[in-house]
Formats: C-alpha cells, sequence, structure tokens
C-alpha cells in the first residue's frame, strides 16, 4: 500500500462538502489504492455540524481513509497537506455589495493563503472552489510567497463538462466524442465558453452547429447554468460542483488525455497579462500542468476574452491591498 496523502478541505460541513469528501474517501480522485487522510476545516459556528459529517464518514468504513482531523484551526487544517481543496466562502448576505462580498473573502483567503505558506507540504496543489473563485486563489497564492503562483488553481473545470455535455446533446454524440472545449477568464457570468477550437467526433464543431445556437443558446446557458439549477432544485449545483472538482484535481496530479480548463495565474499567454487567475486551455501530466499555446482568436473570441479579463482585473482592483 502506497504511504496516505493529505488533503485539506475547507467549508466541511458545506453542501459541496457533503459530497466531495465522501466521494474522495472512496477513492475517486487520487484512485482505489492511494490511502488519504482527511483535514476538514470549519468556522467554529458550524464544527457540530462538521463532526456530525466525521460521522458518516467513520461510518462507511472507507478501506482507505487512515484518520480524519475535523479543525477551526487552518493552521491544524492545512498541516502538511498535499492538496487543499478551499470550498467554504462566505455568501452574499442581504443588503452585499460585490465589494463587501470580496473583501469578506479576501479576509479568509489571506488567512488561508499565509496558513497554506506556513504548514503545508512543499508541493501542495492548491484548488480555490469557494466563490469568487479566481480571486480568492489570487489572493491565497499572494499571500504564501514561499510557495509557487502556480500552485493555486481555481475552478473552471464545472463550466467546461457542462459546455462539453451541451455540445455532445446537440449534435447527438457523448462528451467523450468531444476534443479541444476551451473555458477562458472568470468563473462567473462573463466567462467565454469558446467552440472555435472544439471538434466532435473529429469535425470542427462550427459545422455541425449554427453560428446563432452557439452565440446565442450555447455561450448563455453555459455562463447561466448554475442559476437554472437553483431554479429548478432549490439548491445550488452542489454535486455537480464536487465531481468536477474530483476531475480538476485527478486530472492535475495523475494526468489526462486532452485539453481540459483551469484557472490559473496569467502568463501573458493569448494576450492576458500576468497578475490574475484566469481559466486556460491547459494539457496536464506527471503532477505538473501547461498552457497549451498556438490557437488562433479571431474577433469574437479576442472581445469575449478582454471581457472577462476586465472584470477579474476590476475584481483584483477591489481587493489589492489585502495582495500581502
Ligand atoms: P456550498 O458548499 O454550496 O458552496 C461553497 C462555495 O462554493 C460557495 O462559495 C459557492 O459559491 C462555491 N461554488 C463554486 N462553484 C459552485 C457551483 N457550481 N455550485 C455551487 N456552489 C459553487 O456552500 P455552503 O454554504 O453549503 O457551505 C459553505 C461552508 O463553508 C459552510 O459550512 C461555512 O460554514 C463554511 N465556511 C468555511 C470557512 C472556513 O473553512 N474557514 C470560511 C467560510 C465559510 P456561491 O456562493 O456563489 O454559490
Amino acid at each position: 500500500m502506497k504511504d496516505p496523502v493529505r488533503i485539506a478541505i475547507t467549508g466541511g460541513a458545506g453542501q459541496i462538502s457533503y459530497s466531495l469528501i465522501f466521494r474522495i474517501a472512496a477513492g475517486d480522485m487520487l484512485g482505489p489504492d492511494q490511502p488519504v487522510i482527511l483535514q476538514l476545516l470549519e468556522i467554529p459556528q458550524a464544527m457540530d455540524a462538521l463532526n456530525g459529517v466525521v460521522m458518516e464518514v467513520n461510518d462507511c468504513a472507507f478501506p482507505l481513509v487512515q484518520d480524519i482531523v475535523a479543525t477551526d484551526d487552518p493552521n491544524v487544517a492545512f498541516k502538511d497537506a498535499d492538496f487543499a481543496l478551499l470550498v467554504g466562502a462566505r455568501p452574499r448576505g442581504p443588503g452585499m455589495e460585490r465589494k463587501d462580498l470580496l473583501e469578506a473573502n479576501a479576509a479568509i483567503f489571506s488567512v488561508q493563503g499565509k496558513a497554506l505558506n506556513d504548514h503545508a507540504s512543499r508541493d501542495v496543489k492548491v484548488l480555490v472552489v469557494g466563490n469568487p473563485a479566481n480571486t480568492n486563489a489570487l489572493i491565497a497564492s499572494c499571500n504564501a510567497p514561499d510557495l509557487d503562483a502556480g500552485q493555486f488553481t481555481a475552478m473552471t473545470r464545472l463550466d467546461h463538462n457542462r459546455a462539453l455535455t451541451q455540445l455532445a446533446q446537440k449534435t447527438g454524440k457523448h462528451v467523450t466524442d468531444v476534443e479541444n472545449m476551451i473555458i477562458w477568464g472568470n468563473h462567473s457570468a462573463t466567462q467565454y465558453p469558446d467552440l472555435a477550437q472544439c471538434k466532435v467526433d473529429g469535425k470542427a464543431a462550427f459545422d455541425l452547429v449554427e453560428r446563432d445556437w452557439y452565440e446565442n443558446d450555447f455561450i448563455p446557458t453555459v455562463q447561466q447554468r448554475g442559476a437554472a439549477i437553483i431554479k429548478a432544485r432549490g439548491a445550488s449545483s452542489a454535486a455537480s460542483a464536487a465531481s468536477s472538482a474530483i476531475d480538476h484535481m485527478r486530472d492535475w496530479a495523475l494526468g489526462c488525455d486532452g485539453i481540459v480548463s483551469m484557472a490559473i495565474p496569467s502568463d501573458g499567454s493569448y494576450g492576458i497579462a500576468e497578475g490574475i487567475i484566469y481559466s486556460y486551455p491547459v494539457r496536464c501530466q506527471s503532477g505538473k500542468y501547461e498552457i497549451v499555446q498556438g490557437f488562433e482568436l479571431d474577433a469574437f473570441s479576442k472581445e469575449k476574452m478582454q471581457a472577462t479579463e476586465k472584470e477579474l482585473r476590476e475584481e483584483r482592483a477591489a481587493v489589492e491591498h489585502l495582495l500581502g
């Protein structure tokens, strides 16, 4: 048996974690031969609920779970963590402006960035799910100067997976027939799901779907999918968010075939200057990701990519004073 790895999860008593923790414990993220130690973080008011989750995980008698730590101290939760999934975040309260929301979360993620810096494994892989995810990841990274900025990522994999299904259903094919799907930018309604590079069963997606469907149906459907799920089920898309977080971490850690979307530090690729966490097409291999270069961008794509970049730069400006 392999040595166990330590997986820190914040917001451990929340809806997403209620799916995520059990799937990680079952081996869905790192495989059926990888033992895990779960290190769960909550705010003090949610510790009773978190202890209930721990009781349930124990009741499952998962063969891979070696230990479970439940704590309200980030320094304990991130101690020697090999993976950190930052799910907990402050939701928008009544009368809260966007700037207040950014600031409330910036306070949480700056503390967590420092704790990761001081206590996590030097190779820790960090995924931010809690919204506003891209900017929360930026804040955590800026507060962790001893770690590489590239170790901090945010989740656009759910948007990517949603886009795969929309296109597969439209073309009467399966999601595994779709290649080169890309989500650019922010995990928000400005994200740009791009079909220009996409192929279905080897054929260009643009030869299979109409432009009108792409611009006026596909793009808004993917952008607004979270709201549509809340409307339909009266609760947010927690299980699919958890599933996509597992996809993101599994592919990053173990590698994958083809292109996936990950929000990572911008490095100038595709005209997006440094200083934000922006979703790009990447390939993952041997525990590393690499931006896929060389795609041609038309004027439509450039405009959409710049709009989502602008939003991320505005979010950054609102929390600049907390960037460490
Ligand atoms: P969820 O588990 O449903 O969601 C957690 C975060 O994930 C939210 O910021 C949510 O954003 C975000 N998210 C990203 N993608 C999605 C998606 N596709 N669907 C739904 N959510 C998505 O929230 P809960 O309120 O159930 O749980 C949050 C927990 O975090 C609470 O138990 C709270 O106590 C805890 N918390 C922990 C902290 C810590 O550990 N230090 C700090 C702050 C909170 P959105 O709000 O936009 O839906």
